[in-house]
C-alpha cells in the first residue's frame, strides 16, 4: 500500500520507518528544501496551494494522511475529493483555531480554562477585566511550541503583548485571552480510533516544557485521570468521525483535567511509544488509516523520552548509556529546533529516574555546547 504524507518532518520519518515492516511505501508533499522525512520515500517537493504536485500526490498514492496540523484547509479538501484523506479534514480546521478547540470542547462537556476571543485592543481589555490576571493572550493560527503568545501578569503587560501579537488597525486581530491555570502536572492522552470506531488509548502521558517546549514525556501506568482522559478524547474523536492517533492535551489543576489543546496527527508526547509501548503511535496511526486492526497500546516497562532540541549529544556518549533508544531526525541544528529524541527504558520507576538523570546532564551539555 502507497500512502500519502502531507508534511515531510520527524513526524512523517518516523511513520515511515513505522510503515515499512507492514511493507508499505510513502510519497511525502512538503515545500521544506530540508525536509526530514524525505530520504524515506519520493518527496513531491512543491508547496501545498500547488493544484499541480497536489493532483501527482493524489494519483501516486492509495491513503493520505498529514503530519503536520497547519496544512491549508483548501489543500486538504482537494485531496479528500480525490483519495480518502484520514483524519478528515474537518480535525485540521478544528485543531488549527484555539477559538474553534474551546469552542468543541465547552460543546462536548469537556472542562477548559476560561476563555474569551479579542479582536481589538478595547476587547483586550474587557476580557482581561472579566477573567483576571494571570491570564495568557494566544494567537488563534500557527502557535506552537509557545510561540505566538504572552503572560499577561499586570495591566502594564497588555500594550506589549498587544503589539507583538495584535492585529493592524485596518484588520481585526485573531486572538484568544485564557486564564493562566496554575497547574500542578500536563498530561497528554493519545488515542487512536479506527474505522470501525473501535478506540485505543495510550496510558496518559505527563509532560514537562520549557519555553513553551516539551522536553520530557513520561507515560504513567494506572493514573487517576486515566479514565476521565480517555472519555474526553472519545468525545472529541467520535463527534470528528476521526480515524488515526488523535493527541489531547490537558492541564491538571486541583486534580482535575483542564483540556489546553488537541492535534490532529502522531505527537511528540507519544515517541516514547516506540519502545515503550507494544504497538507504537506510528505504527498504530498507520494500522487506523490502512484499514487494519488497531494493537495494543500496553506498556512494555517503564520508559520516558527526552528532547533534544537545538542539538543532540553525540552518538559516542548516548551509546554508552544502558536503556538509551537515540533518534536523530537529520536536522540541522539550529538554536530551540527539536532535532532528536532519546526514550529511555528501565526494569522500574527508580531504574528510569536514574537513567533519565544520567541522560539528562548530557543533554544539557550538547544543548549549552
Ligand atoms: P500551548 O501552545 O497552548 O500548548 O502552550 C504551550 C505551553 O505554555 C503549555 O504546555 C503550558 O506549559 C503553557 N501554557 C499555555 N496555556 C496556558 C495557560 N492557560 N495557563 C498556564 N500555562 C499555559
Amino acid at each position: 500500500m502507497k500512502i500519502g504524507i502531507l508534511g515531510a518532518g520527524q513526524l512523517g520519518r518516523m511513520l515511515a520507518l513505522a510503515g515499512f515492516p507492514l511493507d508499505f511505501d510513502f510519497v511525502f508533499l512538503d515545500p521544506a528544501t530540508e525536509a526530514c522525512a524525505a530520504p524515506l520515500g519520493e518527496h513531491i517537493h512543491a508547496e501545498y496551494e500547488d493544484e499541480h504536485a497536489l493532483a501527482e500526490f493524489c494519483v501516486s498514492v492509495d491513503v493520505a494522511t498529514y503530519e503536520f496540523e497547519n496544512v491549508p484547509a483548501k489543500t486538504a479538501e482537494y485531496v479528500a475529493q480525490r483519495i480518502p484523506l484520514l483524519p478528515a479534514p474537518v480535525a485540521l480546521t478544528v485543531g488549527q483555531d484555539r477559538l474553534s478547540e474551546k469552542t468543541l470542547f465547552d460543546q462536548l462537556g469537556i472542562a477548559v480554562p476560561r476563555y474569551m476571543p479579542v479582536a481589538t485592543r478595547e476587547a483586550l481589555d474587557l476580557a482581561v477585566r472579566s477573567i483576571g490576571l494571570p491570564a495568557v493572550l494566544k494567537t488563534r493560527r500557527l502557535g506552537y511550541d509557545g510561540k505566538g503568545q504572552a503572560v499577561l501578569r499586570s495591566p502594564g503587560d497588555l500594550d506589549t503583548a498587544w503589539q507583538r501579537l495584535g492585529g493592524t488597525p485596518d484588520r481585526p486581530a485573531k486572538l484568544i485571552l485564557e486564564a493562566f491555570v496554575p497547574f500542578q502536572r500536563e498530561l497528554s492522552c493519545l488515542a487512536v480510533r479506527g474505522q470501525d470506531g473501535q478506540m485505543v488509548f495510550y496510558p496518559v502521558v505527563e509532560n514537562v516544557h520549557r519555553d513553551g517546549i516539551l522536553r520530557v514525556a513520561t507515560p504513567k501506568a494506572a493514573d487517576p485521570l486515566q479514565a476521565q482522559a480517555e472519555d474526553y478524547a472519545r468525545r472529541v474523536a467520535e463527534h470528528l468521525g476521526y480515524v488515526g492517533v488523535l493527541a489531547f492535551e490537558f492541564f491538571v489543576a486541583n486534580g482535575q483535567l483542564l483540556a489546553n489543546e488537541i492535534a490532529p496527527r502522531v505527537h511528540n508526547s507519544g515517541h516514547w511509544s516506540i519502545e515503550g509501548a507494544e504497538v507504537s503511535q506510528f505504527e498504530n496511526h498507520l494500522r487506523a488509516i490502512a484499514g487494519l486492526p488497531l494493537g495494543s497500546t500496553a506498556l512494555r516497562g517503564a520508559s520516558a523520552m527526552v528532547n533534544f532540541i537545538g542539538d543532540a549529544p553525540d552518538n559516542a556518549a548516548l551509546a554508552t548509556l544502558p536503556g538509551v533508544h537515540i533518534h536523530h531526525y537529520g536536522k540541522t541544528p539550529k538554536p530551540l529546533r527539536k532535532v532528536g529524541h532519546a526514550t529511555v527504558t528501565a526494569a522500574d520507576a527508580d531504574e528510569l529516574a536514574s537513567r533519565l538523570q544520567t541522560l539528562q546532564a548530557l543533554i544539557r551539555t550538547a544543548e549549552e555546547g
